[in-house]
């Protein structure tokens, strides 16, 4: 066991050549975050001498891993060449410096360089890669609190990123940090995302590697060594040397659970050279502590002591190692076991002070975890609130919308009701005016019919009594009408009505009432006329219907008619003996021949009504009036 260990030493001095590997100043951390990075970045190809802008952009992708010297100097010329970037190439360039600065450990610098790109860029796959950088580097300057943070805002955009590699990316660093802060669960959820969904040797390695350090922690290490024999064959096939190692380690400590002690020091200790190589110091640091432990426990006692010294130089700078602290364990249970007191008190002392620190700091981590999920929980809290304030507005807005609408529909309806209740009433109204049209005129004349005239007759009459006015009724019968109606045809006889009503309105003012009371008898109520002024009247319209032209009906024919007068203050002011006495006069004038004017005359009417004589007048009644 000493032979190896003298070998490992050997070579540790051997490896101290500088190199071209980055050297990572804070802590193992620090430099475990440089690994990511390098995952981060993409695979080597070519470069070509005269370059484009966007070419040489290319190849700082390309050698940002591959080769740390070469990115430098294409940096610089980037950075040289600045001005001939595009804006989106601007973005690129500001990542790439950023990536610099965290590759160079400087990660204060590029946390902040890479949030302002975030805050700047509206691409969301740029936000994405900044985004995993500052991850990293929260992760290397060990601010968990912030990483987490920044870890949240990047996974929230993942589901809208175009290239797929940034989601691979991005889980890398969501696993490390989660296997970090010691939530396992999580680290091995995004573990396996990645194992799912990348196909880059690389990465697979890398999150191979994750799975079964979240694994190991949980106790959920498969019985079967087959599938840490794949990640540990995968990494090397990959050149990826520590992932390699760091997986052996989990490897060795499986086999040490389940007795098989031996067989992990022996793979340890093979590989013991390799490990120094890397130069890692977690990792070499981390493998000594588990010789330590295995070699103590198989009894070999100076062995263990050497690997726990070493194991011990190598963390002693990081006062809160998993490995410092079980070295010191290791210590002091050998000085204990040799029986050097003094010793055994000093291990015991620096054993429990790292612990101390130790489970500050996994407390730390797990304050940092907590203080997220709570922001986390609070944020989601405020979300769901407000997403069911907005539900609950978004309602509200339909509920008004749709009373606003009902109202809208209330109008129109009132509109309708009331518009079509107006037409209604209008059509009922004319339909109304048009029935009493038709109840009160004569349809072939269009004056008066018999009951109408009567009604406005007896109206005309009370009037005239009421105010002292006298009243004169003419009644006429047209002469021999029958012999029209046989002669030139019923449609002939029509048309002479008519002409008759007509030019007797002329006769009439608007107080006085003309009627047809049956066949071809007419009658005038002329309001305000004494017996005297009716009979002019009378006169005239037997003149006027005498001269009614009848040529255009075809038939050459006289329309003459007999009259008789009275009034109201031969008759009184009954309309029926107005009619009567009226009646007797026309009845009169056809006896006397027709086709003229009897007036009533009260002597005759006496003596007639003594003599008991039916009297034949002789006299026209104009030739009366005339004389
Ligand atoms: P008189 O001189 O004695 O009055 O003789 P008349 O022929 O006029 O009297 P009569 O009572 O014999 O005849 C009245 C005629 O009037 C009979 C009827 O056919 C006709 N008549 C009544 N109403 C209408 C009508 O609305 N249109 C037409 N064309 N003729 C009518
Ligand atoms: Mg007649
Ligand atoms: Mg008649």
């Amino acid at each position: 066991m000493k032979k190896v260990i003298g070998m490992v030493a050997r070579t540790s001095r051997k490896n101290r050549r500088p190199d071209r590997r980055v050297s990572f100043g804070r802590s193992w951390m620090g430099a475990l975050c440089a690994l990511v990075l390098l995952l981060l970045s993409a695979s080597v190809a070519a470069a070509s001498p005269e370059l484009g802008f966007d070419e040489l952009l290319e190849k700082a992708e390309q050698v940002r891993s591959a080769n740390p010297v070469e990115f430098r100097q294409v940096l610089r010329e980037v950075n040289a060449r600045r001005a001939e970037a595009t804006g989106d190439q601007q973005g690129q360039v500001a990542y790439l410096n950023a990536y610099a600065l965290a590759f160079a450990g400087r990660f204060d610098a590029a946390i902040e360089a890479a949030g302002k790109l975030m805050r700047s860029t509206t691409s969301v796959d740029m936000q994405v890669r900044a985004g995993s950088l500052i991850v990293t580097s929260y992760a290397g300057t060990r601010q968990f609190t912030e990483g987490l943070r920044q870890l949240e805002q990047t996974l929230v955009l993942l589901p809208v990123v175009k290239e797929p590699s940034l989601k691979v990316h991005a889980a890398v660093a969501a696993a490390v940090l989660y296997n970090q802060i010691g939530q396992h669960e999580l680290a091995l959820q995004f573990a396996d995302q990645v194992l799912a969904t990348s196909k880059i040797p690389r990465e697979l390695c890398f999150a191979g590697f994750l799975k079964s350090e979240a694994q190991l922690k949980l106790g959920e290490i498969p019985n079967e060594d087959k599938a840490l024999v794949g990640i540990i064959d995968d990494c090397l096939a990959n050149k990826e040397v520590v992932m390699a190692n760091f997986t052996r380690q989990v490897l060795a400590q499986k086999w040490a659970a389940q007795g098989e002690r031996k067989k992990a020091i022996s793979m340890l200790s093979e590989h013991l050279e390799e490990i120094e190589g890397t130069r890692y110091p977690r990792l070499v640091g981390e493998v000594h502590s588990l010789l330590a432990q295995f070699l103590l426990e198989e009894q070999d006692i100076e062995a263990a002591e050497e690997h726990a010294n070493r194991a011990a130089a190598l963390s002693a700078n990081i006062p809160y190692s998993v490995p410092l602290v079980a070295a010191y364990r290791t210590l002091y249970e050998i000085a204990e076991r040799k029986g050097d007191k003094a010793l055994a008190l000093t291990q015991y002392r620096k054993f429990a002070e790292a612990d101390k620190a130790y489970l500050n700091d996994v407390n730390a981590r797990e304050l940092a975890y907590q203080i997220v999920r709570q922001e986390t929980l609070q944020k989601t809290q405020q979300i769901t609130a407000l997403d069911q304030k907005n539900q609950v507005l978004q309602l509200q807005q339909k509920v008004d919308q749709q009373a606003a609408q009902n109202t809208r529909l209330i109008v129109i309806l009132l509109i309708l009701l009331i518009a079509s209740i107006g037409y209604w009433a209008f059509k009922i109204k004319r339909v109304q005016l048009s029935l009493k049209k038709m109840a009160e005129t004569d349809a072939l004349t269009g004056i008066c019919n018999r009951h109408h005239f009567t009604i406005r007759a007896e109206r005309a009459l009370a009037e005239c009594a009421r105010n002292g006015e006298q009243a004169a009724l003419i009644m006429f019968d047209l002469d021999h009408f029958k012999n029209i109606n046989d002669r030139f045809g019923h449609g002939t006889g029509d048309w002479a009505l008519k002409e008759v009503a007509e030019a007797s309105k002329g006769f009439c003012r608007r107080i006085d009432v003309l009627g047809r009371l049956g066949g071809e008898e007419f009658a005038i109520l002329m309001y305000g006329c004494d017996l005297r002024a009716a009979s002019r009247v009378a006169e005239d319209c037997r003149v006027r219907l005498a001269q009614i032209e009848t040529r255009e009906t075809g038939h050459v024919f006289a329309i003459t008619g007999s009259f008789g007068v009275t009034s109201t203050q031969q008759s009184g002011y009954s309309l029926a003996k107005l009619l009567s006495q009226a009646d007797k006069q026309l009845y009169r004038a056809k006896h006397a021949g027709r086709n003229r004017v009897c007036i009533y005359d009260a002597e005759q009417e006496n003596a007639r009504a003594t003599s008991n004589v039916l009297e034949m007048p002789h006299r026209d009644r104009a030739e009366h009036l005339g004389a």
